[in-house]
C-alpha cells in the first residue's frame, strides 16, 4: 500500500490521518503484511509524522512500580501466574515511599504502580487506597494504577484517592487466543472495568500482545476491539516466553511485528499516548520503537533499583539502564526531549472532564 508512494505522497497521506481519515479493515491488512524493510521505513516515515504533528519532539516519560509479584491468575503467557515457583515480593506504604523520594527530581511525568493480582490487596482494597495516597503525597504527579480488575466501587475510591490512570489489557480482542492466554477470567469484566473507570473520570490503556500465535485477522480484531473503549492510551508488546510457564517452548519472535503494529496504532490512534517500553530490550529497543512513532517511554526505574518489570529483558543483567538519566540522555541524542508536564496534566485533566 505504501511501497510504491513518493516522499510527497507519503507526507499527503500521513496529512490525511491527520485530517482524520480512517484506515479501512483492508488498507490494515495490507499494513500488517507489509515486511519488506524499504515498504517498513515507510510506514514508520508516516508514523514519525503523525506523531510529531501532535506531539512534536517531546516524550512523556513514565516510572514503573511493581509492587507486589504475587498473583492469583494462571496467564499462560506470564512469569508471575500463580503456580509459577518464583520467588515473590510485596512492598509496602513506606517502601513505596522510598522509590518515589528517589525519583522526585527526575523527570518523570506519571508514576505506574502495577502489581498481580494479588488477593492481599484484591481483599484488602484500603491498603492499596493507601499507597496511592502515598505516592501522590510524595510525588503530586499523576498515578497510572495497574492493579488487573477491581470493583467499580473500589475504582471509584482510588480515583477520589489520587489515581489518574487505570491500564487494564486485554492482551488480544480474538476470543480463542484470549481463552488461550488468560486463563478462567472474563473478557467482559476487563472490558466493563475499563468502561466504567472512563466514565469515571481516569484516562484508561488497552494493550495487545504480538508474537503469540496471533495472524493478520486476530490482529485486525484486536485492533477494532481496542477502539471500543475510546482509550487515552494504546499498547502493543512483543510475546517473550517466560521460564516456567506453559508457552515457555514457543519460538521467541524479532520485534518486527510490535514496531509494525506501533505504526499502525499511531495512523488509527494519531493524538493518543503509545509507548515504547524499556522492558523488552532497553534503550536500544526504546530508540526503535520511538522510530516507529511510539511517544511515551515506560518501565522507567530508579537507578540501582532491583525492581522486577513485567518482562524484565534485564533480569539476569548485572547493570541496568533503565533509569531517568540514562533514558533523557539517549533522547537528546534523537533529537527528542521530555515534555513538560503541564502537557501532560492537560491530557488527564482532559479526561477527567470527560473530553
Ligand atoms: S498477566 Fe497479570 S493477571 Fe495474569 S498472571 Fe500475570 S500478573 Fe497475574
Amino acid at each position: 500500500m505504501l511501497q510504491d508512494m513518493t516522499h510527497g505522497e507519503l507526507d499527503d497521506f500521513a496529512g490525511e490521518i491527520i485530517d482524520g481519515r480512517k484506515l479501512s479493515d483492508d488498507e490494515l491488512r495490507k499494513l500488517l503484511s507489509m515486511d519488506e524493510k524499504d515498504e517498513l521505513e515507510k510506514l514508520y516515515y508516516v508514523s514519525r509524522k503523525v506523531r510529531d504533528h501532535f506531539f512534536g519532539n517531546r516524550v512523556f516519560l513514565y516510572s514503573f512500580v511493581y509492587f507486589s509479584t504475587y498473583c492469583k491468575n494462571k496467564c499462560t503467557f506470564c512469569y508471575y501466574r500463580q503456580s509459577n515457583d518464583i520467588e515473590r515480593y510485596r512492598l509496602d506504604a513506606e517502601e513505596v515511599r522510598k522509590i518515589c523520594r528517589a525519583l522526585k527530581n527526575e523527570s518523570i511525568h506519571m508514576v505506574d504502580l502495577t502489581m498481580g493480582e494479588d488477593p492481599y490487596f484484591h481483599d484488602s482494597p484500603e491498603k492499596f487506597v493507601e499507597l496511592v495516597r502515598t505516592v501522590k503525597e510524595e510525588t503530586d504527579l499523576p498515578i497510572m494504577i495497574s492493579p488487573g480488575v477491581m470493583d467499580h466501587g473500589v475504582l471509584r475510591k482510588l480515583h477520589e484517592n489520587g489515581a489518574d490512570f487505570l491500564a487494564l489489557y486485554q492482551e488480544t480482542h480474538d476470543m480463542d487466543l484470549y481463552r488461550k492466554l488468560r486463563v478462567g477470567q472474563s473478557f467482559q469484566e476487563r472490558m466493563d472495568a475499563r468502561a466504567f473507570a472512563k466514565d469515571t473520570g481516569y484516562c484508561v490503556e488497552d494493550g495487545i500482545l504480538t508474537g503469540i500465535g496471533e495472524d493478520v485477522e486476530s490482529v485486525i480484531s484486536s485492533l477494532r476491539g481496542m477502539e471500543k473503549s475510546s482509550p487515552n492510551m494504546v499498547r502493543v508488546m512483543t510475546f517473550v516466553p517466560q521460564e516456567g510457564t506453559p508457552l515457555e517452548d514457543t519460538r521467541s519472535q524479532s520485534s518486527v511485528s510490535e514496531l509494525r503494529i506501533i505504526s499502525i496504532l499511531r495512523i488509527m490512534f494519531p493524538d493518543k499516548l503509545i509507548p515504547a517500553s524499556l522492558d523488552l530490550e532497553g534503550i536500544d529497543g526504546m530508540v526503535h520503537r520511538l522510530n516507529a512513532g511510539a511517544n511515551v517511554v515506560t518501565s522507567i526505574i530508579p537507578a540501582e533499583s532491583t525492581l522486577e518489570g513485567v518482562v524484565n529483558y534485564d533480569r539476569k543483567l548485572e547493570e541496568r539502564d533503565r533509569d531517568p538519566k540514562s533514558v533523557i540522555k539517549r533522547l537528546k541524542k534523537m533529537g527528542m526531549e521530555p515534555a513538560e508536564q503541564a502537557d501532560f496534566n492537560r491530557i488527564i485533566e482532559a479526561s477527567a472532564c470527560g473530553a
